[in-house]
């Protein structure tokens, strides 16, 4: 029988201290050359472990591979240069010093199959892998080449589904885009955004998910959530058109967000990874609070389409707080699934 409210994270979580410094965010490597491989190999493996022991049911690899949601994958392709940086504004929200676009993208080789690999050979539990999104990848480049938003992300799009093969062909269940963007730029995701997401998911027989989020709890993120008001509407753009892609689930938060959570209704008929832990802040969600946050969503997502799930990515977090969070959802979907087949 298929697991009922299965539970998930949105993808990152804390890397071990010996691997890189802990909660930071691009926080360099420790080792280097095949200690590094073996270190990123080991730290997957007790990530998987602390997940399965939190009661995890859709495994990921806590992205303990990369350094960076969107910066590791564009390292591997062609065309963008490294040492030629500019500063951008990401999200419009803050500065950074960015590569920059200085020909055609294309990928070489696969960049994460074989760590995918590897997790498949690990666990018999559903996998699923995250992948930047066409859109949030080209917020964070400067683009000396294409000179056009739409024209880069269709180029990455296409890259990113030669890559979303390998990884269904490698076992993953789900692969997962990440476009925080989405919750930025609307114009956009309804002019080309959930096109070249498609694009980005052509062929595949697997689950595809987008994760659209407000950002890890960093404070460029948290003061910008300062500015958006009581009522946190954003969702409300790109949801109609969201709902009638072809993209199987969508992965948003929820649990402390102010986002009215009748928005669901806009969605309704997808899956959803519904985010009920809060990544912003150390304190532990009661099991509780967690089946309140799933009670709720329920009036507008249907049982068998409901994904228990973190609010974003915890690798800011220390790992004892990431684990124990963890563990809370896993409770309090507990709570649900007994709640829903005592019906
Ligand atoms: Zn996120």
């Amino acid at each position: 029988m298929k697991k009922l409210l299965p539970t998930s994270t949105a993808g990152s979580l804390p890397k071990p201290s010996w691997l890189a410094q802990p909660e930071t965010l691009w926080s360099p490597w420790k080792l280097e050359g095949d200690e590094l491989t073996h270190g990123k190999q080991d730290a997957l493996r007790l990530s998987l472990q602390d997940q399965l022991q939190s009661g995890v049911n859709i495994i990921s690899d806590g992205e303990q591979t990369r350094q960076h949601f969107v910066t590791t994958f564009i390292e591997h392709l062609n065309g963008v240069d490294f040492e030629n940086r500019k500063t951008v504004r990401i999200r419009n929200r803050y500065d950074a010093s960015v590569p920059t676009v200085v020909g055609p993208v294309s990928r070489q080789k696969s960049v994460f199959v074989e760590d995918a690999k590897f997790l498949r050979q690990q666990t018999n539990q559903p996998i699923k892998w995250a992948l930047p999104g066409p859109m949030t990848m080209i917020d964070t480049l400067y683009d000396d080449h294409y000179k056009s938003r739409e024209k880069l992300a269709w180029e990455f799009a296409k890259i990113l589904n030669q890559e979303a093969k390998e990884l269904e062909a490698a076992g993953v269940d789900i692969i997962q885009f990440d476009e925080p963007a989405f919750n930025v730029f609307f114009e956009d995701v309804n002019d080309w955004g959930i096109r070249c997401l498609e694009r980005a998911i052509e062929g595949l027989q697997c689950e595809t998910a987008v994760h659209i989020c407000y950002g890890y709890g960093i404070k460029a993120n948290t003061d910008w959530k300062k500015t958006l008001g009581s009522e946190w509407r954003q969702y409300e753009d790109v949801f109609p058109k969201l709902q009638k892609s072809n993209i199987d689930i969508i992965s948003l938060e929820c649990h402390n967000s102010h986002v009215p959570i009748e928005l669901l209704e806009l969605i309704r008929g997808k899956k959803v990874m519904v985010g009920a832990i809060d990544v912003a802040t150390n304190s532990i969600e009661t099991p509780e609070e967690v089946a309140a946050t799933l009670r709720k969503a329920l009036e507008y997502v249907d049982a068998d389409k409901l994904y228990p799930c973190t609010n974003c990515g915890m690798t800011p977090l220390p790992r004892e707080v990431a684990s124990a969070k963890l563990k809370a959802l896993s409770a309090g979907a507990e709570i649900i699934r007994q709640e829903l087949t005592a019906d």
